[in-house]
């Protein structure tokens, strides 16, 4: 499965030059053109797969398995102090190419080019145990 227009598409045949960190038959790695810290790495399917959610299970594991390794070497070689491991699905969580990949973002410190933030909520209006029961029914 090849998306002729495909950003990553390219760069996994060539077309467009990256910085290659890993590579095997399924997977590509590779430098963030951003960088939002030192290290930022993307991790890609080679095959084209919308995100992740839409990524059949057995290449899904084999991209977290190399991401889980290149977070070991980003605070083994690069003096890393933790890591974040990121993936969007869809605009609205701030997916911008279309192709999926995990971030294997290393963090130094707090003044970075990256930041996440998980706000608490009010959830006077919600019943947890009816959002619980809808998600676990439905996993199997
Ligand atoms: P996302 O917003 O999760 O879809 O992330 C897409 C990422 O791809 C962004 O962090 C971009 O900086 C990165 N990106 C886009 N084009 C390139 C490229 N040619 N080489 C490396 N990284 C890229
Ligand atoms: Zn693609």
């Amino acid at each position: 499965m090849e998306h002729n227009d495909c950003i990553f598409c390219k760069i996994v045949r060539g077309e467009i030059p990256s910085h290659k960190v890993y590579e095997d038959d399924d997977v590509l790695a590779f430098l963030d053109i951003s960088q939002v810290t030192k290290g930022h790495t993307l991790v890609i399917s080679k095959k084209h797969y919308d995100n992740f959610l839409a990524t059949p299970q057995e290449v899904m594991h084999k991209v977290m398995d190399v991401a889980q390794r290149i977070g070991q070497v980003q605070i083994m070689k690069l003096g890393a102090k933790g890591v974040n491991v990121l993936t969007n699905v869809n605009k609205e969580a701030g997916q911008s190419v279309f192709h999926f990949h995990v971030h294997v973002i290393p963090r130094y410190d707090k003044k970075e080019g990256f930041r996440i933030e998980m706000k608490e909520q009010d959830t006077k209006d919600l019943s947890l145990p009816v959002l619980a029961e809808t998600l676990s029914k439905e996993i199997k």
